[in-house]
């Protein structure tokens, strides 16, 4: 799995590098995110972040290593076959937050369009808004990812910048080197990873302040998952079944929980 997250070096300025690293799933859980297991495939200077689809500069030498990589490659010696191994390797998932992730796969701005579901933002007051859940079954439909590569293709045929702007504002995909690996998915491999979505509480917000506030769950839904909760069997260190959702409280620990089993 890939990330790519920006961070800044000095304090004071603003000066933004960003990092694309890779961890390594066959590994155990409990190891595979020690910094010693951690790959460094690219670093991307500052000052600012790169801009939309100029990241695929960075992307494409990685990319030409996974296709090298799911054709299969020898490694000519490891700790357990002194002798070499065969091996092949698949990049399954972008964990990033929602724009790095946006960026490296070729989607539109997270504040214009959903990338899994056909919602789109309404642009009001000079601002977007995913308001209106009234028409859910208009919009709730999986992209289609074949779609998404043949409008990837389309946009890198077009040739000047302003029609590749246009094409974006109406298709809301640009090409991303990672279309060139036959199995990605550019739908389904995107999750928006446990740091951001949980700790800094994306799924939080989701849950409260679209689910409930927009009143697409009601107090009975609530109270249906209460019940479905209180049937969960869960380790001792993943904390506790919250008692108390449809009065509203703990959503922090549904998230942390949701986010476990969802790892
Ligand atoms: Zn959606």
């Amino acid at each position: 799995m890939i990330n790519l997250d920006w961070f800044q070096p000095y304090d004071g300025t603003f000066y933004s590098i960003g990092v694309i690293y890779a961890a390594v799933c066959n590994l155990p859980h409990d190891i595979r995110f020690k910094r010693e297991n951690l790959l460094v495939l690219g670093l991307l200077p500052g000052p600012n972040e790169v801009s939309l689809h100029k990241i695929n500069h960075y992307i494409a030498p990685i990319v030409n290593e996974l296709e090298l990589l799911w054709s299969g490659i020898t490694l000519n010696q490891t700790f357990e076959c002194q002798n070499g191994k065969n091996i092949r390797a698949a990049l399954v998932l972008i964990s990033c937050d929602i724009p790095a992730a946006r960026k490296i796969c070729g989607h539109i701005s997270a504040l214009v369009s959903c990338h899994r579901c056909m919602k789109r933002a309404n642009y009001e007051d000079h601002q977007h808004n995913f308001a209106g859940m009234e028409d859910m079954e208009n919009w709730f439909i999986t992209r289609d990812s074949t779609e998404h590569r043949r409008n990837a293709l389309a946009w890198r045929s077009c040739n000047s910048t302003n029609s590749r702007k246009n094409f974006v504002s109406e298709k809301g995909v640009r090409w991303s080197e990672l279309l060139r690996l036959p199995y990605f998915d550019p739908i389904r491999f995107i999750i928006v990873d446990p740091m951001h979505c949980l700790f800094l509480g994306i799924a939080r917000w989701i849950m409260k302040r679209i689910w409930i506030d927009e009143c697409v769950l009601t107090l009975n839904d609530l109270k249906q998952i209460q019940e479905k909760m209180n049937q969960f069997k869960i380790p001792a260190d993943l904390g506790q079944i919250p008692g108390n959702i449809e009065r509203g409280k703990g959503f922090r620990t549904i998230q942390l929980i949701s986010g476990e089993f969802s790892l």
